[in-house]
């Protein structure tokens, strides 16, 4: 039994794409010979992992395996709704991955959950937060019928408040960049070591205490190696299986005292989307490569298991995230981060804080509105995600009884169009919306549609006009495309044609 253990771990997403007022995902012509991107990268990823083939020399496939059941992941919820419809044979395969894993890993699934629709968590109203973390877990236990142990936080976006809100929902661990952490000391001992510049030790999981240390609730933390995980994402690691295998060995200790845990993390888009065949290297890899040079692929949920943390870990001061080294500016200021071709950025934040004052006034109208319909309006909103993933009749019946205020039981209608509002309301903080080059891109587009959405279905409720407003607030946010001009234009142009 070898006791260097490995963990790969793929986050695989893409945003909501779906037109609000018709549910269906419209022609994306970037996409190419395919429909649209879900279409696309399912293709070349999604289902590849789910059937990857082995093969020897002479390129002749001798083996498929399902790749999902050594790797540990984590997918979208929007985009496993959009995933279970368009393909569910692999769907299956996902589900059968996770069962087997939990049966070779005593009970230990490979999949995790994921904060709903991808906003940086750090940055939501607290209530916003909470919700995407309830909605998350409501849709992990639908689909793999257990809990999760984990959930993944969209851009690893992360602070103290994020870590407290996933002890309060019962979560074991989560998964950081090593450059997230700032301090560790072996549990017990008093002086702290300085990782903030690097020197983090990540083969081992670390406890952060959300008060004062063993007493107070806790959660684990992993680390993932990140020059492997950079090479992997970036340096086409997995081209060469056994040269990978050889790389991760190399990454263990000498006769170590306790075993290690090396661990890989990035976008599940890397093998088979970002780069070609590598479905095929992480498939060699995780069944014949590191078997060979003794290495075992499990998951953080069984390491955590077998090995308790003896170390704690202290994150830096303020939010941070993977993807965005000035914190978590990507998503709400002007840092170079994604800025192409001589570009700017200084259309995030406005964008960010137009969506705000909606978020308030859209909060305003479900509470004035929504409580002389349901007997607690954010308590609806939290429960809102089974109907979501169940419209059968006995649920619908089963949820307005248990919402719905008596005087109101003819008026589930006008509930139903405030909890969309919500939705979208949610939904336009998807945080690709701010990841890419201009506020004119098809994520913040999307975005845009989701507030334009919600807007209407406000207006229906209560004749509120916010539309004037929003636009007004949106013209501060200028656009690097002279098409456009400034998110008002883009709302104009690309979100209000939706409807
Ligand atoms: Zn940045």
């Amino acid at each position: 039994m070898p006791s260097r253990f490995i963990c790969l771990h793929g986050h695989f997403y893409q945003p909501p794409r779906e037109n609000p007022w018709t549910g269906a995902v419209e022609r994306q012509p970037s996409a190419g010979s395919d429909h649209d991107w879900n279409a696309r990268v399912a293709r070349e990823c999604y289902r590849p992992n789910g059937q990857a083939r082995l093969v020897n020399a002479r390129n002749e496939t001798v083996r498929v395996v399902n790749n999902y059941a050594r790797l540990s992941f984590n997918f979208g919820p929007t985009l496993l709704s959009w995933y279970e419809r368009a393909h569910p044979q692999d769907y299956a395969r996902l589900l059968e991955a996770d069962a087997d894993s939990c049966r070779r890993l005593e009970g230990h699934g490979n999949a995790i959950a994921q904060a709903y629709n991808h906003p940086i968590l750090p940055l939501c109203q607290s209530a916003d937060a909470a919700t995407q973390v309830r909605w998350g877990l409501a849709d992990f236990e639908h689909r793999f019928k257990r809990r999760p142990e984990a959930m993944w936080l969209p851009e690893c976006g992360c602070d103290d408040a994020t870590l407290r809100l996933l002890i309060a929902h019962g979560l074991k661990y989560a998964i950081l960049s090593p450059a997230q952490a700032s301090r560790v000391r072996p549990q017990g001992e008093l002086a702290w070591t300085d990782v903030s510049a690097g020197g983090l030790d990540t083969r081992r999981a670390y406890r952060w205490w959300s008060g004062e240390a063993g007493r107070s609730p806790s959660i684990a933390l992993f680390f993932y190696d990140g020059e492997l995980s950079r090479e992997t994402a970036f340096g086409r690691l997995m081209s060469d299986a056994v040269q990978s295998a050889r790389k991760l060995a190399a990454r263990f200790s000498q006769d170590p005292p306790r075993p290690e845990l090396v661990s890989i993390c990035t976008d599940g888009e890397t093998y088979g989307h970002h780069e070609k065949f590598a479905d095929m290297g992480l498939a060699y890899l995780l069944y014949e490569a590191a078997p060979e040079a003794e290495l075992e692929p499990v998951n953080f949920g069984w390491h955590l298991a077998k090995h308790p943390p003896e170390w704690e870990a202290r994150l830096g001061p303020g939010a941070s995230s993977w993807s965005c080294p000035h914190g978590v500016l990507r998503w709400s200021g002007d840092c170079p981060c994604g800025v192409e071709n001589g570009g700017h950025a200084r259309w995030r934040k406005p964008l960010r804080e137009a969506l705000d004052w909606l978020r308030g006034r859209l909060a305003e109208v479900f509470e004035r509105e929504g409580g002389s319909l349901l007997r607690e309006p954010w308590a609806a909103r939290d429960d809102y995600v089974w109907l979501l993933l169940d419209p059968s009749p006995q649920r619908e019946s089963d949820f307005w009884r248990r919402h719905l205020r008596r005087d109101a039981s003819a008026r589930s209608g006008e509930a139903r169009r405030l909890l969309e509002m919500q939705r979208f309301a949610l939904y336009m903080y998807t945080s690709c919306g701010w990841f890419f080059a201009d506020i004119s891109g098809l994520e913040a587009a999307q975005n845009l549609k989701y507030a334009a959405r919600a807007i209407e279905l406000a207006a229906q409720a209560c004749a509120a006009a916010l539309e004037p407003e929003f636009l007004r607030l949106l013209a501060l946010a200028p656009s690097n495309d002279p098409a456009y001009g400034d998110g008002a234009g883009v709302y104009r142009l690309l979100a209000r044609p939706a409807a």
